[in-house]
């Protein structure tokens, strides 16, 4: 049996994501693209609702935030002001015999390609001083070629929030403190990717910034903190293997007055899930000077104009999709066989409901089918399957985190009851067809996370 504390585990993952169309590695028939990612028909769903999970708690939910949606491909001097530019980057060496290149401040995790039992280095050749590698995508825009056609991919989805500060303030009149959240692509040519989907070139993220009077600052720093956390937690992750950790004031931006990282124990170590970050005025300010466009909010109260202050929740979409399925991930024995199963929240797992007829015969397929159709027309993601014995079907939706199965059998055919079955305890209960709705909006509103053995 697997175990998260198994050298292999993140195989088993990445296997398990491959044979059940998860993930899958992208360009594959042309040997693929460095550590860049494709989503298959559930990770696409998966990805969808932890998006989803975002967006409703973030901004649905609130009256004191909003969304956007802004461009990828911003005036390049967006990233002049906001430091990107001169300062997103990392120190790289080059090893000057095999020509591969590392981060200079991560040799140690890093190994050499030749000697992969050694690090860069110490495998006797020889590394280049560290020099600066900037991490953004450079691209061009138009048909003419040269300085002035260079545009970037953006490294974060943040900065289109603040150069729509105005527009949002004049546009739906919120006033300090409120939010812009966005998910969306940003781009970041990573040097040292790896594990999966945890680095990537190519990510989604889920930012808000939280734009405040600045006496305020403390109080919502501590909200967002805890709104945060709280938010992992609630769609299941295992306390235990999450914590904050707060950052040193040499840690922290010049800027900044405090950041805390939200973080997951992952079978590689601990790593950053989100980060939590106090901005104060330092990019309204910036892009303010550098447009020569007042980006103050004039408050009527006071009649006073001034910078607000920002907190900014920054959230990896992909990395808390991987969370999830790491963190899901169960093994456990049912009668002589080893069960897997990935125990998603239901709000969180791809398919809601597995909708299975018992045979091939007397009708159930066509039953089957009208109960799927319904509750389709209900917005629950259900699979359908009348292949192979009740037994493997079941198996098949717990490895893909399937939280309830309804199956179809004779007497449904007569008394129009089926029967459901919960993939956690695996216990059955008969349900009215016309009652199954309310039933499993009941069943998802009410879940909890079971205890675990492992
Ligand atoms: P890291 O220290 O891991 O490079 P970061 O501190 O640079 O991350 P932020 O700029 O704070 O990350 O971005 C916010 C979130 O975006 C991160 O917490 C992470 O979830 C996600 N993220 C950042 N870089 C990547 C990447 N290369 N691949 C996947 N997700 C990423």
């Amino acid at each position: 049996m697997a175990s998260r504390n198994d050298s292999n585990f993140m195989d088993t993952i990445v296997s398990l994501c491959k044979r059940r169309g998860f993930v899958f590695p992208a360009s594959e028939i042309y040997g693929g693209i460095g550590n860049t990612y494709d989503y298959g028909p559930l990770g696409v769903e998966l990805k969808r609702r932890v998006k989803e999970a975002w967006w409703t708690r973030t901004v649905t939910m609130r009256d004191d935030v909003v969304g956007l949606d802004s461009a990828i491909i911003q005036n390049p001097k967006t990233w002049e002001t906001s430091g990107h530019v001169a300062g997103f980057t990392d120190p790289m060496v080059d090893c000057k015999k095999c020509k591969s290149r590392f981060r200079a401040d991560k040799l140690e995790d890093a190994r050499c390609p030749e000697r992969p039992s050694k690090r860069p280095g110490e495998c006797g050749n020889e590394l280049t001083e560290p020099r600066a590698f900037n991490l953004m995508f450079k691209t061009q825009v138009g048909a003419v070629e040269g300085a002035g056609s260079i545009a970037y991919l953006r490294p974060e989805t943040a900065q289109g929030i603040f150069l729509n500060f105005k527009n949002v303030v004049e546009s739906s009149r919120m006033k300090p403190p409120f939010g812009i959240g966005q998910i969306g692509k940003s781009f970041r040519n990573e040097i040292t990717p790896g594990n999966f989907v945890f680095r990537t070139r190519e990510f989604e993220q889920a930012e808000m910034e939280f734009f405040l009077p600045p006496e305020q600052n403390d109080h919502w720093y501590q909200y967002w903190r805890t709104e945060r956390h709280q938010w992992y937690l609630d769609f299941g992750i295992d306390p235990s293997r999450l914590r904050m950790r707060e950052h040193a004031p040499d840690e922290l931006a010049h800027y900044s007055t405090g950041c805390t990282d939200v973080e997951y124990e992952y079978p590689f170590g601990w790593g950053e899930l989100e980060g939590i970050a106090c901005r104060t005025d330092f990019d309204l300010k910036r892009h303010s000077e550098a447009s020569g466009k007042d980006l103050r909010w004039f408050d009527p109260d006071t009649k006073q104009k001034y910078f607000p202050w920002v907190v900014e929740p920054a959230a990896g979409v992909d990395r808390t999709a991987l969370t999830f399925l790491i963190d899901a991930y169960d093994e456990e024995k049912v009668e002589d066989e080893t069960r897997v199963v990935l125990r998603f929240h239901p709000e969180i797992a791809p398919i809601t409901v597995g909708v299975l007829p018992l045979v091939k015969k007397e009708g159930m397929p066509e039953k089957a089918l009208e109960i799927d159709r319904e509750l389709r027309r209900g917005r629950y993601a259900t699979f359908y399957d009348e292949s192979a014995a009740i037994g493997r079907r079941y198996r098949r939706l717990d490895e893909v985190g399937t939280p309830y199965c309804v199956t179809i059998d004779g007497d449904t055919m007569k008394d129009d009851v089926v029967t459901v079955r919960e993939r956690d305890t695996m216990q059955q209960e008969r349900v009215k067809v016309g009652e199954l709705r309310s039933w499993l909006a009941d069943r998802i509103a009410t879940w909890k996370r079971p205890e675990r053995k492992s």
